[in-house]
């Protein structure tokens, strides 16, 4: 579905004889815009008359630019006389003389009386003039078969009006209800909130949305596949830096975020070991090489020493104290911690007595 939107005026025009500052032209430019938004979000394709707010167009080519729309607005605020007169304020829609504005066009000049909280009652209007329509606007969009209206938003030679409507949110409300009230009239579906799931790259990193909720996951774990993440605050993926588990222990979240387990990983130039948990390595630990030259994970190299000391422990009790003597001179260490050395101690002479 399309719908034509038409800023009322170009440049700076009507100022408000209540407040200097106020110009119908920058009001509909920037309504006009809002409207525009509000509605595409019912997934109407919205067309406006001007791709600039300072350029005229012609009234008749405004109103025909709405070819292909089933309907045609030209946002206005209105006046009586030259002063202010803080009596009138009566939303209106001056519908086309044909009649197929009619409907809309009451449904919109209500829409405006209840959030503006107007005085006066919503009225419609249709001015006939020589050639049909009185105004230039509607005549083009009747030209093109579009049920044409002008939406005057009270008047702004109404001091508490031209208040009301300088105001930014006032105006966002207004639209908004001017969106919904068109897309009840054309029975358009809510627009449905997006729900987000899975993995979105947004605001300089990535989150992980909950299918469930639609929430990301924050301050938290969350595994996806085989792998552990972490989420600060902000619901951001937390990455090359290590977490404080509730454990006490360190964990290491790799530059892709995946936190680290069974293995390596540098960090500002050190290098650290990272267990089947995840949780940081403290202590000694003995290191081997593979036919090729490449360390082996110490927890790898524990099982492959172990396997044979089981399967000959005669010769294990034999050889005594130099096998582990040799052994230890294998090891490497990568923290000094006392007490981590005691304890290797101890699991050694039990090693032994196999
Ligand atoms: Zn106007």
């Amino acid at each position: 579905m399309k719908i034509c939107i038409d800023a009322g005026h170009y440049g700076k025009y009507n100022r408000s004889p209540a407040d200097g500052r106020y110009y119908e032209s920058d009001l509909t430019w920037k309504l006009h815009l809002l409207q525009k938004k509000y509605l595409e979000a019912y997934g109407v394709q919205v067309v406006t008359t001007r791709s600039d707010k300072n350029t005229d167009r012609g009234l008749y080519d405004r109103g025909a630019a709405s070819r292909g729309c089933v309907l045609f607005i030209s946002d206005h605020t209105n006046a009586v006389g030259t002063g202010v007169n803080n009596s009138v304020d009566y939303p209106a829609a001056y519908c086309a003389i044909n009649g197929s504005a009619d409907g809309i066009g009451m449904a919109l000049a209500q829409c405006v009386e209840r959030v503006m909280g107007t005085q006066q009652p919503a009225r419609i209007e249709h001015r006939r003039g020589q050639n049909g329509d009185y105004y230039g606007v509607l005549r083009g969009a009747t030209s093109v078969g579009t049920p044409g209206l002008i939406l005057e938003h009270s008047f702004h030679t109404n001091k508490q009006v031209v208040r009301w409507l300088m105001d930014d949110g006032n105006l966002d409300r207004l639209a908004r209800a001017e969106a919904e009230t068109i897309a009840l009239y054309y029975n358009l579906i809510d627009p449905i909130p997006e729900k987000k799931s899975g993995w979105r790259e947004e605001d300089g990193g990535w989150r992980f949305y909950l299918g469930n909720t639609g929430e990301p996951v924050r301050n938290d774990w969350y595994k996806d596949g085989e792998d552990w993440y972490w989420f600060d605050g902000a619901g951001m993926m937390v990455h090359d830096t290590w977490k404080a588990g509730n454990d006490g222990k360190w964990y290491f979240l790799n530059p892709d975020g995946t936190m680290a387990w069974n293995q390596w990983a540098v960090w500002k130039g050190n290098l650290y070991w990272l267990t089947k948990d995840g949780s940081m390595f403290e202590g000694e630990m003995c290191m081997s090489t593979d036919e090729n030259g490449a360390f082996i994970p110490w927890n790898v190299t524990r099982k492959m020493t172990e396997v044979p000391l089981k399967k000959e422990p005669v010769k294990r009790a034999m050889d005594g104290n130099a096998g582990e003597t040799v052994r230890r001179k294998a090891c490497k260490r990568i923290k000094k911690s006392r007490k981590t050395r005691k304890f290797k101690k101890k699991k050694y002479k039990k090693t032994l007595r196999f």
